[in-house]
């Protein structure tokens, strides 16, 4: 009977682990699909092809920062930093 038991508790663990197991396949299948909605919600290659990048300074203050601004259509969407700009080199101020 000692046997048994010994045999039941093992088992008892081993469903434990395979419980522990697949919480950590789901937490890993919700980040797969976290990862794909993101890549659904990337811009097309075409979409990607019409943004420029222009080179310019911060206007902010006197220290004139190098960045790019990012355009797409005429209007300035964003901006990256300009890592070979003498000034900054590729960092900006939170104000800038
Ligand atoms: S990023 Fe900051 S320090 Fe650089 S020019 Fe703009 S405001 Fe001045």
């Amino acid at each position: 009977m000692a046997g048994m038991e010994t045999r039941m508790a093992g088992m008892e663990t081993r469903m434990a682990g395979m419980e522990t197991r697949m919480a950590g396949m789901e937490t890993r299948m919700a980040g797969m699909e976290t990862r794909m909605a993101g890549m659904e919600t990337r811009p097309t290659r075409e979409a990607r092809m019409s943004i420029e990048y222009r080179a310019t300074i911060c206007p902010y203050c006197s220290c004139g920062c190098g960045i790019y601004l990012v355009v797409k259509d005429g209007k300035i969407i964003g901006q990256e930093p300009w890592k070979a700009h003498p000034v900054n080199e590729g960092k900006n101020c939170p104000k800038g």
